[in-house]
């Protein structure tokens, strides 16, 4: 199944090039009012919804996907995790790139672990990203994003896998200098997630998956999920050994070799092989 969130707010079923509007299995969710519970609450229902998302999609009306908005998958993370430099041949070009590095020890993520984005920085890819500090390195890091579907607390990598309800592809954008990760990547618009959520079912074998991004049509980045160096199910690990994974919380798992500069004007082109791609237009902020 792949569920998309597109123009006001409308939950979408893709078949194809086409969006079923299953919007009304939203009034399903249960009633909520302050103080909200962390977590996304479609995310956690999704199990249940499924059947209703199926039987909405059959009196649905068909949009072609070119002329809806598509929003980020996931409308309420708890928490954006990151993995940093875990492709081996990032770890070396970061190493080697004063542009990069910033005359930092770039660490081994075994040593350096992970890092937050704030969840404010989260948009779809229709919304484009407003690049901020124009007189700095601003990259793009395309990423296979994981979605949390529930509870994860100290789960080991050889089960971590179970709690995963889909997958898209995720855009760590990044503004290069000396300051914490975690400041220079949570710049409004600075976490692409789209174009849909593709869920776990439907995605077999994620560690061996292309990814790629190009920018004005210029190939940057091309590499495949098999040469991460912490897998899928170790990050969760180690992500839940710390804190608790919550539904819709989303795990970006590293960028891989060809991080570069992008300007405003740019468009970059995301693909994540059986997610499927998409186009991102960079502005200034
Ligand atoms: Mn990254």
């Amino acid at each position: 199944m792949r569920l998309c969130r597109f123009d006001d707010n409308r939950l979408g079923l893709v078949r194809g090039e086409e969006v079923l509007d299953v919007t009304p299995v939203v009034a399903r969710l249960p009633a909520q009012r302050w103080p909200f519970p962390k977590g996304d609450p479609l995310i956690a229902a999704l199990d249940e919804l499924r059947p209703h998302i199926e039987a909405e999609a059959r009196r649905a009306v068909a949009r072609p996907l070119s002329k809806v908005k598509l929003l980020s998958p996931v409308a309420n993370p708890s928490k954006i995790v990151c993995a940093p430099v875990n492709y081996r041949k990032h770890l070396d070009e970061a190493r080697a790139d004063a542009g990069i590095h910033h005359q930092k020890q770039v660490e081994e993520i075994q040593r350096v672990g992970l890092f937050l984005k704030a969840t404010s920085a989260l948009v779809g890819p229709s919304a484009g990203v407003a690049l901020r500090y124009l007189d700095r390195r601003n990259d793009h890091e395309v990423e296979l994003a994981l979605v949390i579907g529930r509870p994860a607390d100290r789960v080991k990598a050889a089960d971590a896998l179970q709690y995963v309800a889909g997958y898209a592809i995720g855009l760590d954008m990044t503004i290069r200098g000396p300051e914490e990760r975690s400041l220079r990547k949570s710049g409004d618009s600075y976490c692409v997630l789209g174009p849909w959520m593709v869920t776990a079912d439907e995605f077999t074998e994620p560690e061996n998956r292309e990814l790629s991004i190009t920018v004005n049509g210029e190939p940057r980045q091309k590499a495949n999920t098999k040469d991460l160096v912490l897998g899928l199910g170790t990050l969760i690990e180690l992500a839940s050994s710390f804190y608790t994974l919550l539904p819709g919380d989303i795990l970006l798992s590293g960028t891989p070799e060809g991080v570069g500069p992008v300007r405003p004007g740019d468009v970059m082109d995301a693909a994540i092989d059986g997610i499927g791609a998409m186009r991102v237009e960079v502005r200034a902020a």
